[in-house]
């Protein structure tokens, strides 16, 4: 336990504070819009549907009186998807009608072809007629005017429907913030290179490289470094002259070969070094310049949590869009945890729904470099500063990495 790490929470608030958002934004084509961030609120110039239609095919009628059964009514025409019926329909008349179709001035309700008797150009139904039913009026889905998206919106799949259907083609998005990695360790092997015994196949920048890949940023890899204060120098300096973000990992704890931090200072600004959160304790946070520096411990499942707990919340201040709010489920515990207290920790579990209760267990060995312990789990189980070793049975924070990870036994 550290007196002088930084809360979570504190961390937090203090990278967003020193983060503004980008102003530069450019306009792209509909389909170049996906994941990106709106930069403008869009407005809805048309109403979706933009006209009076049906949702069934069968027949749209016009009808006197809604009380009287087993009406017949008069078949005048037809009206189809793309192809209207333009002239009046009046009572007692009926036309066909397709899903799509628009439905004529007079028709008040449309019934389905199959609860319809045909007799040359006759219809009948013995069923009851509700006014309206089975029809789509303008604007129910979008009307006209209205705020369709905001400003801070990541473009989605869905997103991207909707502007097609209100027949916008070009969107205003946010500039692409550069963000650019480097790797630093005397133990580093690139993954083409053979490997020797104590050496290290350089992991983080390909998983670095993975987790920046969702966001709508230009990526680029500034290769590894040596443990010299020199090169680390050398190498910080180029890359934050280029970028908006440096994410650097490794060297930046306690050690003998640990120079990042000490760079930092000499370059640009240290905001705070210690975190109380395990893993991901020693991470320098500050700024090169107008550079944004996250120096990320060297271990593998640090790099991971690290980056979705303070990287994340960087890049989305830095984007414009809105901070995620995850969710968060409770569940018991279905084996003790180690725990120390007077840090967050974020252990790596299986969630499990059995008989509609959650439970959830470790994914396996906790340890900050054990990366396979991620790949196993399906989300973090949180457990706050206070809390001492959990015993099984207790219930915890659960927050899942996806909505569709769930394990059923
Ligand atoms: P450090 O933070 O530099 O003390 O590194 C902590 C641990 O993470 C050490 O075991 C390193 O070998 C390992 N490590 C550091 N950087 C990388 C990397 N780029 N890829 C894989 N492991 C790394
Ligand atoms: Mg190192």
């Amino acid at each position: 336990f550290d007196p002088n790490a930084m809360s979570v929470e504190a961390a937090l608030e203090n990278i967003l504070k020193s983060i503004s958002s980008i102003k530069t934004s450019e306009c792209v084509d509909l389909k170049s819009a996906y994941s990106r961030i709106l930069s403008k609120n869009i407005k809805s110039k048309i109403s979706v549907p933009n006209y009076k239609n049906s949702a069934m095919d069968g027949y749209a009628v016009n009808v006197g009186d809604f009380n009287v059964k087993n009406k017949t009514y008069d078949c005048i025409g037809e009206s189809f998807a793309g192809n209207p019926f333009l002239k009046p329909v009046k009572k007692n008349q009926a036309i066909k009608i397709m899903t799509g179709g628009m439905v004529p001035s007079g028709c008040n309700a449309v019934i389905m072809k199959e609860l319809i008797t045909k007799k040359g150009g006759v219809i009948s139904t013995k069923s009851r007629i509700i006014k309206d039913q089975n029809i789509r009026f303008p604007g129910e889905d979008i009307k006209k005017n209205e705020i369709v998206l905001k400003a801070g919106n990541k473009v989605d799949e869905i997103d991207i429907g909707i502007l097609a259907s209100l027949g916008i083609d070009r969107v205003s998005v946010k500039k692409r913030p550069v963000v650019g990695f480097v790797s630093t360790g005397d133990e580093l092997v690139s993954i083409k290179k053979p490997i020797k015994i104590s050496q290290v196949y350089d992991s983080n920048r390909y998983l670095l490289h993975g987790l920046l890949k969702k966001y709508p940023v230009e990526i680029k890899d500034y290769g590894v470094v040596k443990d010299k204060i020199k090169s680390i120098e050398k190498k910080f300096v180029e890359a934050s002259s280029n970028c908006d973000v440096l994410i650097t990992t490794g060297g930046v704890s306690v050690g003998d070969a640990d120079y990042v931090k000490e760079v930092l200072e000499k370059l640009g600004k240290v905001n705070f070094w210690k975190i109380a959160v395990k893993p991901g304790r020693p991470l320098a946070y500050g700024k090169i310049k107008k550079c944004i520096f996250f120096g990320l411990p060297g271990n593998p499942v640090s790099v991971v949590v690290t980056f979705n707990l303070f990287v994340n919340a960087a890049l989305n201040k830095l984007m414009g869009k809105g901070q995620d709010h995850l969710l968060s489920l409770e569940a018991e515990l279905l084996t003790s945890v180690k725990k120390r207290k007077g840090r967050k920790e974020y252990k790596r579990g299986i969630l499990i729904n059995k008989k509609n209760k959650l439970y959830v267990r470790k994914s396996g060995l906790q340890g900050s470099n054990i990366l396979s312990s991620v790949k196993d789990a399906n989300c973090y189980i949180e457990l706050s500063e206070n809390m001492g070793e959990v015993p099984k049975g207790a219930k915890v924070k659960v927050l899942p990495f996806t909505l569709t990870s769930e394990y059923y036994e």
